[in-house]
């Protein structure tokens, strides 16, 4: 029986080249030839002469009003004029070049279409195509390339649809369908590809749209569906215990903490896998969320880990969290790159029989020298920071430990929804009492003479500065360089009052390791660096923070850059030097200025810049949708995540009646990679 995961070679005319061909567009089966979509359409529609603009493409229907007349000039050129009669008063003059052939199909008196360009000034039309009139409507042109040509596709889409269009069924359970008023999927892919008109188009897009999402989102429900079933070891926190640790914290968590720390607790005890990501601007109190959550996991007899993209920032974690247990009974050890050979030696039996409880680190961590007695926690901090596999491989250890995946970066719901579609997310939306707000300014860069006078002002009162030099892509030797010369640069203007430091991405880890140490010490003032900084320690004397090239930042990395400063009580300042070139690089500079909200400065960013810039430059995690944006459409995407989520939440889903054309669709396609990066 004909079925759509039927090969394409089953078509007429579609030999191992042709199959080759299509391959290299993503079609090997009927289905995936069937919603290969047009991109646009020709208007085929028969035009009413007087709404004509000029140089526009349309079709007009007329008559032929006299005998066509072919001029020869030149060795192989030739040019067929006749006029059209389009309506009882105009004869509008038609000509076509290098189509001799033509001539037979214009018999005085006939009624044709013709398509064309109309120039307005001679009023007349530059013939392209004699249509016959079956063909008028939409013309559907189809993405192709240089191995099969766009017409070749279309024809074969026509037919497939002729052969297999009986066999198209519904995938949309009828009640979503319903509910969303979506077309048949028979439908669907007819008006895609032979619409009547634009309306008909746009109704078929808007289904194809929900479709595809529908599906992406479907599989993505699926996973966090096993992850929810399959894998878990319910961790039996002791709940006094933690409310003790709590209790002994410096200050009283925010409502926000509270929030998360109870969603995360919930999923620690059930038997599920947890994979969470919490997300929460820099500064908001995220470490000690993980430490409850690690306190928990510690005090029901497992192991936590956490791993961080940095040395320096292993290390502050380190310190910070030894301190907040210091009065608790857990072993805290380090483990990076920096570990001696001989602790090292130590530490591993350590860790495989469970003489330490909170093992934090760089990637060090997923060394496969490295085996734990009994993971049950893995927290990931600055998750974007590391690559999938790097993720994967912490989740892979041990028993499949329970996963909490930090960010500082907030992920707009788009990407929310795609790039980190199979995890749970938990939110801190609010920044701890008594913050005080970084003021920013946006200033050119022949007025950096001017504001020197701030920084000395700033200093002045015991505060310390960074200043972050431009970032050249791509290349890390001009980075240094530039950070060369602003150093010097800074060392003539504030030396010896004043001392400067220079950080950038060229020196050694314990280099880097010794001057933030230093600049943390108030051993110098002012801090050049590259964008090393980004994710850094916590120097909160730290005030003021300027950034040169400012405009060659994406604005989610301004923001954790200007993160850096505003961590005291002090009130904190961020200058932005740039001398932006175009309207758009204007807006970004003025929406760094207006906004703190992380959040808003994301969303703007995935707006302007595309996510690349918010998850990480390499890939961005976000399929490649072929008819849906998951920017432009959000709505549909958000509906189609809801529908997804709905149709997984019934039990035995995959059994019911409603569903099982779904059910078996999905297990027949191909899994699309739904990769995090
Ligand atoms: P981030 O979310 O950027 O990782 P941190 O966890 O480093 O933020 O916290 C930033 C600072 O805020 C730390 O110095 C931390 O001790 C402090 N902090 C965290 N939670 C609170 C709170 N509820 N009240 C006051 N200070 C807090
Ligand atoms: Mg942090």
């Amino acid at each position: 029986m004909a079925s759509l995961s039927d090969a394409v070679s089953q078509l007429a005319g579609v030999g191992p080249k042709r199959v080759q061909a299509l391959q290299s567009l993503g079609i090997e089966n009927m289905n995936d030839l069937l919603t290969y979509f047009p991109f646009r359409y020709e208007d085929l529609q028969a035009k009413d002469p007087a709404e004509l603009t000029d140089q526009a493409k349309v079709t007009l229907k007329g008559t032929v009003a006299g005998a066509p007349v072919l001029t020869r000039f030149g060795r192989k050129k030739n040019r067929l004029n006749f006029r059209l009669l389009v309506d009882e008063h105009t004869a509008m003059p038609v000509t076509f070049f290098n189509q001799p052939w033509l001539k037979d199909q214009l018999e005085v008196g006939n009624e044709i279409v013709v398509y064309g360009r109309f120039d307005a000034k001679r009023q007349s039309l530059a013939g392209m195509k004699i249509l016959a009139s079956a063909d008028s409507g939409m013309g559907s042109i189809y993405p192709a390339n240089k191995e099969i040509r766009q017409g070749t596709v279309k024809k074969l889409v026509a037919e497939a649809y002729e052969q297999y269009a009986s066999v198209i069924v519904d995938l949309i359970p009828e009640t979503l369908r319903e509910h969303y008023r979506l077309l048949h999927r028979r439908e669907m892919i007819h008006d895609m590809h032979f619409p009547a008109d634009e309306t008909a188009a746009q109704a078929a897009r808007r289904t194809a749209k929900f479709e595809e999402f529908y599906l992406f989102e479907l599989r993505l429900q699926i996973v966090k569906l096993q992850d929810h079933t399959l894998h878990g070891q319910p961790l039996a926190y002791d709940l006094s215990k933690l409310k003790a640790f709590i209790a002994s914290l410096p200050y009283e968590l925010t409502a926000a903490q509270k929030r998360v720390v109870n969603e995360i607790c919930f999923d620690l005890k059930r038997p599920i896998h947890m994979n969470r990501l919490l997300q929460g601007d820099v500064g908001s109190g995220k470490t000690v969320v993980a430490a409850i959550a690690m306190y928990a996991a510690i005090t029901a007899g497992a192991q936590a880990a956490l791993m961080a993209p940095t040395e320096i920032l292993a290390e502050q974690h380190a310190n910070n969290l030894a301190k907040l247990f210091a009065d608790f009974p857990v072993n805290v050890a380090l483990l990076t790159g920096a570990t001696k050979a001989a602790a090292r030696k130590t530490l591993l039996p350590q860790i495989a029989q469970g003489g330490v409880d909170l093992l934090i680190g760089t990637h060090a961590l997923i060394q496969p020298e490295v085996t734990y007695h009994q993971l049950g926690l893995a927290v990931i901090d600055e998750q974007h920071r590391f690559g999938v596999n790097q993720r994967q491989a912490l989740r892979e250890k041990g028993q499949q430990p329970d996963v909490l995946a930090m960010t500082a970066t907030p992920i707009p719901r788009t990407l929310a929804i795609t790039a980190y579609g199979e995890m749970d997310v938990s939110v801190i939306n609010e920044l701890p009492a008594g913050r005080q707000p970084i003021k920013t300014t946006w200033i050119r860069s022949n007025q950096v003479d001017a504001t020197l006078r701030q920084v000395k002002a700033e200093l002045s009162t015991g505060s310390q500065a960074y200043v972050v030099t431009p970032l050249i892509e791509e290349s890390e030797a001009v980075d240094m360089k530039n950070a060369e010369a602003i150093y010097e640069r800074f060392k003539t203007e504030f030396e010896p009052t004043y001392k400067v430091g220079l950080l950038h991405g060229r020196m050694k880890d314990d280099e880097k390791n010794a001057i933030m140490a230093a600049f943390k010490a108030n051993e110098f003032q002012v801090l050049v660096a590259t964008t090393v900084i980004e994710v850094g320690v916590d120097v909160p004397n730290a005030t003021l923070m300027m950034i040169y090239d400012a405009d060659h930042f994406g604005l989610a990395q301004l923001h954790q850059l200007r993160g850096r400063v505003g961590r005291g009580t002090r009130a904190s300042a961020c200058i932005l030097i740039a001398d932006p070139k175009n309207q758009l690089a204007i807006e970004r500079m003025t929406t760094m200025t207006s906004t703190n909200d992380g959040f808003v400065l994301s969303q703007k960013d995935l707006e302007l810049r595309g996510p690349g810039d918010i998850l990480g430059r390499k890939q961005s995690g976000v399929p490649d949708f072929k008819v849906g944006d998951p920017v432009a459409d959000l709505n549909i995407l958000s509906a189609a995540q809801q529908a997804a989520k709905e149709t997984v939440a019934a039990p035995n889903w995959a059994e019911k009646d409603a569903n099982l054309a779904l059910a078996a669709f999905l297990s027949t396609t191909a899994h699309q990679t739904t990769t995090m990066d």
